[in-house]
């Protein structure tokens, strides 16, 4: 090999606080707090307190490859620990709090987290999980509230810390230490669809070149001309890298906290004149509501980036032609870290009406360079790019998963991993998803398992048979439909067997409606035929809807 001259670099997530540090010191990172007031301040601050925050993280004993967990909001001391923790060398692991406590207890004993950070709002989750759970809880050795004195809550967990003391008693003389680009950085964990939830480790390096690749012109379109309002949840996916991207480029950042309804949101888009913003779709349809119904405008806003779910039409219609604000529909997982494909017009698109650009729009969108992306038949052969073949959707890349946290590779020989989505692929290399592999239920950006609302459905002495499907919902995408079979000459009321499910599930899986039938449809071998049920429910709609 002729070796080349050039400097080999670790690339580190301590990195990109640095050089936001430096070279946008005076760049604002907003937030809006859990106890109530606006926060704001500037990137050196934040690298101030992120350094801080790595030397009150080893004196808590967290030393490199230990695992901290965050249960919180998007905020600024959320984003201090993406940067404090793993620039450390320690592993972050951002909790779904909407986790059913099981499998919260599952993640949290799975993932080995020694020190938990918490915000206020979720203290009663964490005292209700040590009091039934706790032996799932015994390798936590701290718990860090992210608040500071005055609104430390009195609380009956041991070895609480309050985040802005820890802050106070370190002079931030620190040195971020270069390691291996290669080492964990992150864990977040998929909500399982069956079975438990499965956790998925990011690197440095793939954080940092999925944070590169996703800001192109192609991509993102990150500048230092950006406000970004940060709406998709740090403990999803990263925030969708945008926590390491922003700050990378330059961006302001903007942090709802708690507060998601439509009027708070468009609160901070004003105030804070942001041009970009990121959720799933049932964040927006929220935000279009309180529009029309405010008569709000946004003047700042030029782009919104939706993914997570299919964008419905109206949607995109709506942001772009009445509030000219261009949509870019986004498709990827928490296996891809998670940008995979991003939708933007090529030049021949954009010369076509409005009307014929929808049929485009409409798809999940372009792979950004770092992330390929193929479909495949049942034999793994390779599929046209027709716009009408479709088949299982293949990702590999410089930021796609190889294996699950503690589990075989769950890729191919040639890198490739199936996604669990099927799509067709156009001649212009435009993406879209068809279907689901699974046949989970999508409700606000979050996962139902329709398996495990049947199984706890015919735990019903009353049932014999029972299938969940998703059906539209105006407000959440999709809401489960319980479909039940009961015992001969017994009486079941709808709400009984609900409040069956409830006790057993978390609040937001619990299916909107029953609907008793007589017998459930049966493929060939046995098997709950679903197509059939979606076909004979396809004009139902939820009572109110
Ligand atoms: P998660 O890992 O929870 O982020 O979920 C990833 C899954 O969400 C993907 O495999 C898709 O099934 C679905 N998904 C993400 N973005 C889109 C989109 N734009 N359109 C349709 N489905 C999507």
């Amino acid at each position: 090999m002729f070796t080349s001259l050039m400097q080999q670099r670790p690339l580190m997530i301590s990195s990109i606080i640095e050089f936001a540090e430096r070279w946008y010191p005076d760049v604002e990172v907003v937030s809006r707090t859990t106890e109530g007031p606006i926060h704001r301040y500037t990137y050196k601050e934040m690298g101030q307190r992120c350094r801080k925050m790595a030397l009150a993280l080893s004196k808590l004993g967290v030393s490199q490859g230990d695992r901290v967990g965050t249960l919180a909001w998007n905020g600024y001391r959320h984003l201090e620990l993406y940067y404090s923790v793993s620039g450390s060398g320690a592993v972050l692991h951002t909790i779904n709090p909407r986790l059913f406590a099981e499998q919260m207890a599952y993640v949290i004993d799975h993932a080995g987290d020694k020190v938990i950070f918490t915000d206020l709002t979720f203290i009663p989750i964490l005292e209700n999980l040590l009091e039934n759970l706790g032996e799932k809880l015994n390798k936590i050795e701290h718990i860090v509230v992210m608040t500071d004195r005055d609104n430390m809550p009195q609380s009956k967990l041991d070895n609480l810390h309050c985040y802005e003391d820890l802050l106070i008693a370190e002079s931030g003389d620190y040195q971020w230490p270069e390691f291996d680009e290669n080492a964990a950085s992150s864990i977040c964990y998929t909500s399982g669809t069956t079975g438990n939830p499965k956790g998925v480790v990011y690197s440095h390096r793939s954080t940092l070149i999925h944070a590169m690749g996703s800001s192109v012109p192609n991509g993102l379109g990150l500048s230092g001309n950006d406000s970004i309002l940060l709406v998709v949840p740090q403990f999803h996916v990263n925030a969708w890298g945008v926590s390491y991207a922003g700050p990378m480029n330059g961006c302001k950042l903007v942090l709802p906290g708690p507060a998601m309804d439509g009027k708070s949101i468009h609160e901070l888009l004003d105030l804070e004149q942001c041009s970009l913003s990121l959720a799933v779709p049932t964040i927006w349809m929220m935000l279009t509501a309180y529009l029309k119904e405010s008569g709000a405008q946004l003047p700042h806003m030029n782009r919104v980036v939706i993914g997570g779910s299919a964008v419905p039409e109206a949607m995109i219609r709506s942001f772009e032609q009445d509030y000219d604000v261009q949509v870019i529909h986004a498709w990827g997982m928490t296996e891809t870290s998670p940008l995979g494909t991003l939708n933007f017009l090529l030049p021949h698109l954009q010369e076509l009406d409005y009307e014929a650009q929808m049929e485009t729009k409409l798809k999940q969108g372009k792979t950004v360079f770092g992330i390929d992306i193929r479909i495949v038949d049942d034999k793994n052969n390779t599929l046209p790019h027709d716009g009408v073949a479709f088949g299982k959707l293949q990702a590999r890349g410089h930021w796609v998963t190889s294996a699950y946290y503690g589990e075989e590779p769950c890729i191919d020989s040639d890198g490739w991993f199936d996604t669990g989505d099927v799509a067709t692929i156009d001649k212009d290399g435009y993406m879209m998803i068809t279907d689901r592999t699974k046949d989970v239920i999508k409700s606000g950006g979050e996962w139902i398992s329709s398996i495990e609302l049947e199984n706890i459905a015919v735990g019903h002495p009353n049932i014999v048979e029972a299938a969940v499907i998703a059906i539209a919902h105006p407000k959440w995408d999709e809401r489960p439909l319980l479909i039940a079979v009961t015992q001969p000459d017994t009486k079941l009321e709808k709400v009984e067997l609900l409040d069956y499910v409830a006790e057993r599930v978390a609040k937001w899986q619990i299916p909107d409606d029953v609907q008793f039938v007589d017998e459930l449809p049966h493929g060939a071998t046995g098997k709950l035929n679903k197509l059939k049920l979606r076909e004979d429910f396809k004009d139902y709609k939820f009572p109110g809807t």
